[in-house]
């Protein structure tokens, strides 16, 4: 059976659906009708919906009996991958699947290719054996590498809606240790513009009129955490993490090892016993950029220009436009008379939170027990994801889990997927579609 899997995947790896270059636009399309070609071959209904980018494959696989009266699953994940380079890295053409030892090498073996196959293997050979118990629906998108958002607005547009959704794009700390993320943060970007004056003046003025650095400096300084914390204005909803949480962290890598193996240095005395508590319970912001007069340049001006970009990552729970309301009046009114803020929001992602206790999570949790033979860790994610927020809009109750390793070079050269994995992760999505079937809306 391995070889199998590893043939029908290998197929689909040797297409370089690479969507930041525009010269793969027609590659990452081929992908997208793979997989539909793929699933209609089990009895599916496909479609290949265009958008402004690249296309959305959408294919509606409908349960062996009852069809139209059993709980619906959606299924997602992205046939789109990262660009391979630096070629001279790999120990294998990225582009052709080599199996090396208990590995197979290739682009997207693991993101996202190589999950996303399992969970199609799994449905369409549960179609082909005439026991699919719920209507299942894949949707998945080949422009998730370049932060393509078509995959949202189908989401918020989809009228037929689901009861549960399951996504392979994510991994395991371990091998052989499933983890479900539940949550992520959300995201609120702006770009921040000051201006005191309508040009730099000599410096002979200084402490007498208002320098552009200075007052940015204190704008951004009103939204800056102390002691760990945004101001209370901007910790509005956030929600502590339950008992089982807390101990669920004894399992994860800990702050120390991460800021060590990042080359970071903690914030601030606290933040390594708090790593995961402020990493996704939490909200925070950074600073990723800042520019205001010349710097290395020897020079005696008061700039009058200023500017930053920083990003806020919403707690769950938290509303993000309320955060933003809260965020945007601290910087206004950190601003001196005579000086000018701009405030530009490039993004804004709300919060994604499906609840622990969902019953859909607790029957895939109990799947992957009895496959994989332990029981999933429950996590929450630091990161934005933007289809984890536009399906807990639509209240459906999503896990994200996927059998990757931190030794699968995800995204860095030499990408591979643990050969054992692969039937296991079949298995595992077989019998979360099994279980899911006594899913019913309430
Ligand atoms: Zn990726």
């Amino acid at each position: 059976m391995l070889d199998q899997y590893v043939h029908e995947l290998s197929d689909w790896l040797r297409i370089p659906s690479v969507s930041a270059d525009p010269a793969h636009a027609g590659d990452v399309r081929r992908a997208g009708e793979w997989l539909c070609d793929y699933l209609e071959a089990a009895g599916g209904e496909a479609t290949l919906l265009e958008t402004d980018r690249h296309p959305l494959a959408v294919v509606d696989l409908p349960a062996s009996r009852e069809s139209g009266r059993v709980p619906k699953v959606l299924l997602y994940g992205h046939f789109d991958v990262q660009p391979p380079e630096p070629m001279e890295l790999w120990d294998h053409p990225p582009f052709e699947p080599t199996v090396d030892g208990d590995w197979l090498v290739a682009r997207g073996a693991v993101d996202d290719k190589g999950s996303l196959y399992m969970l199609l293997r799994a449905a369409a050979e549960l179609a082909r054996e005439g026991r699919l118990p719920v209507d299942v629906r894949v949707v998945a998108d080949g422009e998730e590498e370049v932060g393509g958002t078509s995959i949202v607005r189908w989401v918020e547009a989809d009228d037929r809606g689901a009861d549960a959704c399951l996504i392979y794009d994510s991994g395991m700390q371990r091998p052989g240790e499933p983890a479900f993320v539940l949550s992520a943060r959300g995201a609120l970007a702006y770009r921040v513009r000051i201006r005191t004056g309508t040009r730099d003046i000599h410096s002979g003025m200084g402490n007498a009129v208002l320098n552009a650095a200075h007052v940015l400096m204190r704008v951004l300084g009103a939204v800056l955490p102390r002691e760990g914390r945004l101001p209370d204005a901007l910790r509005v909803g956030v929600q502590p993490p339950s008992d089982e949480e807390r101990a669920a962290w004894a399992l994860l890598k800990t702050g120390l090892e991460w800021i060590t193996e990042l080359g970071a240095n903690p914030y601030d005395d606290r933040a390594l016993e708090e790593f995961h508590l402020r990493t996704v319970h939490e909200p925070s912001v950074d600073v990723n950029g800042i520019l205001a007069g010349k710097p290395g340049l020897m020079n005696t001006t008061v700039p009058a220009y200023a500017e930053a970009n920083l990003v806020f990552r919403v707690a769950p729970g938290q509303d993000v436009r309320s955060f933003a309301d809260a965020a945007e009046w601290l910087m206004h009114a950190a601003v001196p008379p005579g000086a000018k803020l701009e405030l530009l929001r490039d993004a804004m992602v709300a919060p994604a939170q499906t609840a622990p206790d969902e019953r859909a999570v607790g029957m895939a949790a109990d799947a992957f027990e009895l496959v994989v033979g332990k029981r999933p860790v429950l996590l929450r994610a630091g990161g934005s994801l933007p289809i984890l927020s536009a399906l807990a809009a639509r209240k459906i109750p999503a896990v994200l889990t996927g059998f990757g390793l931190p030794a699968s070079n995800v995204h860095a050269p030499n990408e591979r997927l643990r050969l054992t994995d692969v039937p296991m992760g079949i298995a595992a999505a077989r019998e979360t579609l099994i279980r899911l079937a006594s899913l019913r809306r309430n």
